[in-house]
């Protein structure tokens, strides 16, 4: 079959690869309804992590099973199924804790942006809908697989509460799904730090109530400035940078929290600067599969609209563009049709 392959940095190609196989007994085989690019992919894709050989790209996933191994007891052939980009069995001390994306036999996805994918850990990793969804739910339910479970876990681990006032620092796909999550969670008041038109625009209609430009320092100083010198209650930090990291903690008051849910790159705190900042961090990979039953059924019973997201759809043998419109910022994020 054909799928996406990153020969190295800039270099896309949708190529001939080996179909996916059954390996282990816990392994099922899904088609892809839809996938998509994601933030992420476009560390490798820049040449910022280091790869060896080429590599097939992709980990966010939803579509219909067409094959399980001998092991799998709950998870059937023909089900609509969505999954993490973290694999989990469900069952071991980490996942029970809701940490599924620090399970004891994770792994993570890759090779879902092709029309077939093999997803370790069916039975832990996959929630089937008792239906094949419409159409026009694709988007949304693909969103749920990572970007949206990702936003949601910032504003989960930054402790969003009914009241709240929060920030959210990135304007890219996974901030604006925090600013989804915040308002869901009954946030009164949610600072988006952007300069972009388009995303801010999304951002308001997301559920944002201020929009703040500035960053770094003057970025933190000004949320401080809008919340009458005291700094938000949780803050999203949705980027990875050391400048977005200090600009997230800087930005919330002191024992308020901080979900980060950036890749790190190049971030590097200071011990005093954590011992005097007094306040709760918790970030990492988004145990995804902890919240998906629950954003499942926001997106079935159309209660949230994650899918609006992608603001370019491209036949999947065009996926080289659809790196290049994300690298450049000219897209927040690209569906693929398969
Ligand atoms: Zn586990």
């Amino acid at each position: 079959m054909l799928a996406t392959v990153l020969h190295g940095p800039g270099d896309i190609r949708y190529e001939d690869v080996a179909e996916p196989k059954i390996l282990k007994p816990t392994d099922a085989i899904i088609k892809l309804a839809a996938t998509c690019i994601c933030g992420s992919d476009l560390w490798p894709y820049r040449g910022l992590q280091p790869q060896s050989g080429p590599a097939e790209m992709g980990h966010e996933y939803c579509g219909t099973v067409v094959e399980v191994g001998s092991a799998v007891k709950d998870i059937k052939v023909g089900q609509f199924v969505v999954g993490s980009f973290a694999t989990s069995d469900n069952t071991c001390p980490h996942c029970k804790h809701g940490f599924q994306s620090s399970c004891d036999q994770r792994e993570f996805m890759t090779g879902a942006q092709a029309p077939l994918a093999r997803v370790p850990l069916a039975d832990g990793t996959l929630v089937a809908l008792d239906r094949v969804p419409d159409d026009d739910l694709l988007p949304s339910l693909l969103a749920v697989s990572d970007v949206l479970g990702t936003g949601w876990y910032a504003a989960d681990a930054a402790r969003v509460q009914a009241g709240s006032t929060v920030a959210v620092v990135g304007d890219g796909a996974v901030g604006l799904m925090g600013i989804l999550a915040a308002k869901q969670m009954g946030a009164e008041r949610i600072i988006a730090m952007s300069r972009h038109k388009a995303r801010q625009e999304l951002a308001m209609e997301y559920g944002a109530t201020d929009i703040v430009t500035e960053r770094g320092d003057a970025g933190a100083a000004q949320i401080k400035a809008l919340t009458r010198n005291v700094g938000a209650d949780a803050v999203l930090e949705c980027v990875g940078t050391n400048e977005s990291m200090h600009q997230a903690i800087n930005a919330a008051r002191p024992g308020g929290s901080i979900g980060f849910v950036g890749v790190p790159h190049g971030v590097e705190l200071k011990g005093e600067f954590l011992f005097f900042s007094q306040k709760n961090l918790l970030g990492g990979p988004a145990p995804v599969r902890r919240f998906m039953p629950h954003l499942i059924d926001l997106v079935l019973n159309r209660k949230i609209n994650p899918g609006k997201v992608f603001d370019q759809v491209l036949p999947i043998a065009d996926v080289a563009e659809g790196y290049k419109a994300m690298d450049e910022r000219r897209a927040i994020k690209t569906l693929l049709r398969v």
